[in-house]
């Protein structure tokens, strides 16, 4: 079974900027693509989970994400980036219309889209890793028993509600996680 990092859309690898469906407003963050690097090097699978209720809201369609999807993999791609995974999970339990207005365990900060990864890729959550920017990222990795929670930080508030043991980046951005990883793994 292989380590994994599992990274959070919005705020990691693109600016969040609500609810991003087209190209032309998908900004990549400064350091993501050496990030990205840095741990494939490191020999960890890379996944993507991101909650997607914007489709289940109405916002964009499936097939809107997965051509945004396409488009951001061919960049990594480019740099000699290959994805293991791209979890997402379109359901809302309140605002979802139709068959996405459900509770989901795939949701974050339910555990299920790691889970589902680790099942179908030989991935370990005991040895992995999650990085995102909010406390429901943290929960999620937290509930799926990873090794470590690692937390750029959307504001405060986000500090406050993650499990105590989240690893807090506070300056540096993404370069502060590469080291963090480089370190970790060291
Ligand atoms: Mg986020």
């Amino acid at each position: 079974m292989r380590p994994a990092l599992f990274l959070d859309r919005d705020g990691i690898i693109n600016e969040d900027l609500g609810y991003v469906h087209r190209v032309e407003d998908f900004r990549f963050l400064p350091g993501i693509f050496d990030l990205c690097a840095t741990a494939q090097a490191l020999g960890l699978a890379l996944v993507i989970v991101t909650n997607q209720a914007g489709i289940g809201r109405g916002y964009y369609t499936e097939a809107d994400f997965h051509a945004l999807t396409g488009w951001m993999l061919e960049r990594f791609a480019e740099r000699g980036i290959r994805f293991t995974a791209v979890e997402f999970c379109p359901d809302h339990p309140v605002h979802g219309i139709g068959p996405y207005r459900r509770e989901n365990r795939r949701r974050k900060p339910g555990p299920g889209m790691i889970l589902d990864a680790c099942a179908a890729h030989g991935l370990d959550p005991a040895c992995s890793l999650i990085l995102g920017d909010r406390a429901t990222d943290m929960q999620a990795g937290e509930a799926a028993g990873l090794a470590r929670l690692i937390l750029l930080p959307a504001s405060e508030a986000e500090i406050a509600a993650s499990p105590t043991r989240t690893e807090v980046v506070r300056t540096g951005g993404l370069a502060a996680v590469a080291k963090a990883l480089r370190q970790g793994q060291g």
